[in-house]
């Protein structure tokens, strides 16, 4: 698509019309996940576990994507886990270096009936954390940037609460009972996304874990395509949903559902990406984590940056949350890229 007519918008403006998959002046960078790095927490003391914890810090840290790399988005929900620990699972909160985990040792339910929704989950503080973060960020921050917030689908939710493996053994050997566990679930996705928009985020990201390497294309179309697709109806706002892993196989099914869009793995390329859901979904990704942005240099991140809009995808970013260990100069590497590619591309014509 031609840019070049495009009136100069601002970062929220490009990142809300790329979600729409309207025309925007430049490709926006995106973060649906994480950004957080130790270098950044050191800029602006706000490490972690604290910037998971409180509000003030959570909006800080994630402040930077923004002021310090350049990115289009803010993404305050730096892990996967705000929800558990409301739920009542055993949170391992780590240090700054680490990524706070659930204890999958120690799962807190077994059956569906054991499903139970505490009533406070809101007022939890660590719920709450989030809720809080995002008001702070739109105050601070105005109206020129993106906030995107996120909310857990009851798939990941699953693997927290029974355990990854019970989970999956589930999901086997008896659909009912899973489907079951999912439909108790799946409020709570509804709710706490919600939540997030009323308090002034543009965007959610939906992580679902139906990832390639644990569950196949037809587990996505037996168990989630029809609860993703009831996302789109009860959550007002833009839903980009985070699958790892290799997914072209579910990438058709995954364009059904009317979500805005899927943030993809690099697992997947660009272009069979872009073949299989054409114009029915955005696409925002790829750019390699273990190895192009934490191992490697600028040179390599700029490699898949352009081969990222060169497929025509909608949004540039990482494809996950980056290590916390990345450099700094890698990740202010993709807007640069993203800016001299549409120079180019402009110049060209
Ligand atoms: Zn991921």
């Amino acid at each position: 698509m031609s840019t070049q007519d495009i009136a100069p918008m601002t970062s929220r403006e490009r990142v809300l019309a790329a979600l729409r998959r309207e025309p925007v002046d430049r490709t926006p960078v995106c973060n649906p996940t994480s950004v957080a790095t130790v270098e950044l927490m050191d800029l602006v003391d706000a490490p972690f576990p604290d910037a998971n914890r409180k509000a003030e810090l959570m909006a800080r840290l994630a402040a930077t994507s923004y002021t310090e790399l350049g990115f289009d988005t803010v993404m305050p929900v730096f892990t996967i886990i705000q929800e558990s620990s409301a739920l009542g699972c055993k949170i391992q909160w780590e240090k700054k270096d680490n990524w706070p985990t659930v204890r999958m040792t120690e799962p807190i339910w077994s059956e569906p009936e054991d499903i139970k929704i505490p009533a406070d989950f809101m007022d939890h503080p660590d719920t709450r954390c989030v809720i809080d973060a995002i008001k702070i960020l739109r105050k601070e921050l105005g109206d020129d940037v993106a906030i995107i917030g996120k909310t857990m689908g009851p798939w990941s939710q699953g693997y927290h609460c029974f355990g990854v493996e019970r989970f999956l053994l589930m999901s086997r050997d008896d659909p009912d009972k899973t489907k079951r566990c999912l439909d108790r679930l799946k409020d709570l996705t509804v709710a706490y996304g919600i939540a997030q928009f009323e308090a002034g985020a543009d965007a959610v990201t939906l992580p679902d874990h139906a990832t390639g390497d644990l569950v196949s294309g037809q587990y996505y179309d037996r168990y989630l395509l029809d609860l993703h697709t009831e996302f789109v109806e009860r959550i007002p706002g833009p839903i980009i949903l985070h699958i790892c892993g290799r997914t072209v196989d579910r990438m058709d099914s995954i364009a059904r559902t009317g979500m805005s869009a899927f943030h993809y793995d690099s697992k997947n390329g660009a272009q069979e990406s872009m073949d299989v859901v054409k114009d029915r979904i955005a696409l925002v990704g790829n750019i390699n984590n273990p190895q192009t942005l934490f191992a490697r240099g600028p040179e390599e991140v700029r490699k898949e940056v352009y081969e990222n809009l060169d497929a025509g995808i909608h949004m540039v970013g990482p494809e996950c949350a980056i290590p916390l260990q990345t450099s700094i100069e890698n990740l202010k590497e993709i807007p640069l890229a993203v800016k001299d590619w549409h120079k180019q591309h402009a110049a060209k014509h």
